[in-house]
């Protein structure tokens, strides 16, 4: 793991007292101003991936998650609409990042 020593992000001072020492780093408490922070940290780069992966993650969860409850609606929908009328529309208003329409795609359209 790539850490890196930092200085008091709110005062530049890099007097601090421990407050909690882990395995790898430890939470620090400035001297000078009272900010408390992790110390070493990630360097700012592999913050940034680890920030980035994760992000990946929760998206492709939230994107699951969002097809899910669509082919639910759609279901819904299908048994509301098929039996009226012989070809439906679909239309999506505020769509949002588009993941509905495609879902529907050979269903109505
Ligand atoms: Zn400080």
């Amino acid at each position: 793991m790539n850490l890196e020593k930092v200085n008091c992000n709110l005062c530049g001072s890099d007097r601090e007292e421990i407050i909690f020492k882990g395995r790898e780093s430890k939470i620090v408490r400035c001297i000078d101003c009272r900010l408390v922070y992790r110390n070493p940290r990630l360097c700012a780069r592999m913050n940034l991936i680890t920030t980035l992966i994760i992000s990946i993650r929760i998206f492709s969860r939230l994107i699951r998650l969002r097809k899910f409850f669509f082919r639910k609606q759609l279901k819904f929908l299908a048994g509301k609409i098929d039996d009226e009328h012989s070809a439906p529309k679909l239309l999506d208003v505020g769509c949002s990042d588009g993941f509905f329409l495609p879902i529907g795609r050979g269903r109505w359209f």
